[in-house]
C-alpha cells in the first residue's frame, strides 16, 4: 500500500517520502498475488471494491512497467475453484459469476487434478501478479523514478499532534539506531498488520500465512487452483506458489512450522498430486493485516492531516490499484468523484463502533458530499 500510494502521489505532483521499518517482511513480497474477488467468494462492498480493482489493475500495471521500465508479470490466467459437491458450488457466494464446471470441464481446464473434485467453478476474469518477483521490485523501481525518497530500516515510533489535535510530526528510529522527529502535517498510515501499534484504536490483527514454492516444468498448470484452505499459483515459468495457511492464533510468531508445511502439502497433494513430486523451492511466512469485516479501512483516520490505507487482510495485492486510486483522491487536489466518495465512506476505518452500537445504526449514514 505504501508503493502504490507513494506513486500514485508521485504521479500527482507531489513530494513523498516512504519510511518503512523492513521491506521484506511486507505481506506484499509474501502473497500469493492471486487478483481474485470472485474466486474468494467476497461479498458485499468488498465484492464491489474488489471488482473495481480488478478493472483498474491492467492500466495500473502499464503505468508501473512504464515508470520503472520492469515486467510486474501480471497473468490474467483465470482461477478454478473445485467443490466437493454440486451442491457445494452452487451455493458459493460468487457462483453467479463463474463458469459451471463438471468432472470432464475441470479435467478439461486441469490436466491431473486430484480425484474427488466432481464440481467446479471457472472464474476467467481472475488472475495473478508476480508479487513476489516482479510487482514490489518494479513499484519500488517507479517510486524512485517519480522522485520519491525512501528511507529503508526507519520505524515510527510514535504519532505527535499539535494542541488543535491535528498531525504534527512522528518519532522515528532510523536505520542507525538514532531516534528524531520529522515534522509532517500530513501522513497516510500504511503499517499492514503492525497498524494498531501506532494507532492502538484501529480493529487491525494478524493472521499469519506460511507459503512454499516448487518448480514446475513450464506449461504444466495453466490457471490458478483455489481450494478450500489450499490454493495453487502457477507463474509463467513454472514455478508454484503453494498457499496459505491461515493462523490467527500465532499473532506475530516468526518462522514456519512443520504443522503449517505439512498442511500445505497435504492440501498440494489433494490438488494436484503429480506436483508433489517437483522439487521444492522456497518457504516463506508473513501477517494478513484481518479486520473484523475483511476489509480495509481507508480515507481519514482518528487524528487529523493522517490518513489510512490498512487492513486489506487477504486481498492486498488485488485491492492496491483501487487503494492507491482512492488515497490519491483524497489526498489530491481535484477531489474524490461520487463513486470514489462511496467507497471511501463504506471503508472509513469507524464503521465497526456504528455496527456494534444496536441494531437502530445498522443502515449507515448517508455518505458525505465531500471527501
Ligand atoms: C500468506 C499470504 C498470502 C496472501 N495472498 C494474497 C493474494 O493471493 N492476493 C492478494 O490480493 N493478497 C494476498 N495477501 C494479502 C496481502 O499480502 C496484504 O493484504 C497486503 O500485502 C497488505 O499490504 P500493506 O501494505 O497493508 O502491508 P505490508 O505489505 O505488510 O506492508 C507493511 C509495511 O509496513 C512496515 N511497517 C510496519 N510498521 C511500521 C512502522 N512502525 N514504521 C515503519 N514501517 C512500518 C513494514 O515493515 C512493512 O514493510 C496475502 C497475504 C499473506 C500473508
Amino acid at each position: 500500500m505504501g508503493l502504490a500510494i507513494a506513486h500514485r502521489l508521485a504521479v500527482q505532483g507531489e513530494a513523498v517520502r516512504v519510511l518503512s521499518r523492513r521491506r521484506s517482511e511486507a505481506a506484499g513480497f509474501v502473497a500469493a498475488g492471486m487478483l481474485a474477488p470472485h474466486a474468494e467468494g467476497l461479498g458485499g462492498p468488498l465484492l464491489q471494491l474488489g471488482q473495481r480493482s480488478l478493472e483498474r489493475v491492467p492500466a495500473w500495471v502499464a503505468a508501473i512497467e512504464a515508470d520503472s521500465g520492469m515486467g510486474c508479470g501480471l497473468r490474467p490466467c483465470g482461477i478454478v475453484v473445485p467443490f466437493r459437491s454440486e451442491a457445494e458450488r452452487d451455493a458459493y457466494p460468487t457462483a453467479r459469476f463463474g463458469q459451471v464446471l463438471d468432472r470432464a470441464g475441470l479435467e478439461r481446464e486441469i490436466p491431473g487434478l486430484g480425484r474427488g473434485w466432481p464440481a467446479g467453478l471457472l472464474f476467467a476474469q481472475d488472475g495473478q501478479i508476480d508479487n513476489r518477483r516482479r510487482l514490489m521490485r518494479a513499484l519500488e523501481r517507479a517510486c524512485v523514478e517519480r522522485g520519491v525518497q525512501f528511507e529503508e530500516g526507519c520505524e515510527v515510533q510514535a504519532l505527535e499532534q499539535d494542541a488543535t489535535g491535528q498531525l504534527s510530526g512522528v518519532r522515528l528510529q532510523d536505520a542507525e539506531g538514532a531516534t528524531r522527529r520529522l515534522p509532517a502535517q500530513r501522513a497516510v498510515l500504511c503499517c499492514g498488520a503492525w497498524s494498531a501499534r501506532l494507532l492502538p484504536q484501529l480493529p487491525i490483527a494478524p493472521v499469519k500465512g506460511q507459503m512454499l514454492s516448487l518448480q514446475g516444468p513450464r506449461q504444466a498448470l495453466q490457471r490458478v487452483i483455489f481450494g478450500p484452505g489450499t490454493y495453487l499459483v502457477p507463474r509463467e515459468d513454472g514455478l508454484l506458489v503453494v498457499g496459505a495457511t491461515s493462523e490467527p492464533q500465532a499473532g506475530f510468531e516468526e518462522g514456519l512450522t512443520p504443522a503449517g508445511q505439512r498442511q500445505l502439502q497435504e492440501g498440494l497433494a489433494e490438488l494436484l498430486p503429480e506436483a508433489a513430486r517437483w522439487p521444492p523451492m522456497e518457504r516463506w511466512w508473513g501477517f494478513r493485516p484481518h479486520t473484523p469485516d475483511e476489509g480495509p479501512l481507508l480515507g481519514a483516520g482518528p487524528v487529523a492531516g493522517l490518513w489510512l490505507a490498512a487492513g486489506h487482510h487477504r486481498n492486498g495485492v488485488l485491492l492496491a490499484s483501487i487503494t492507491a486510486e482512492l488515497l490519491g483522491a483524497a489526498l489530491g487536489p481535484a477531489g474524490a468523484t461520487a463513486e470514489q466518495r462511496q467507497l471511501l465512506h463504506q471503508f472509513r476505518w469507524d464503521r465497526f463502533a456504528a455496527l456494534s452500537a444496536g441494531p437502530s445504526s445498522r443502515t449507515p449514514p448517508p455518505a458525505p458530499a465531500t471527501p
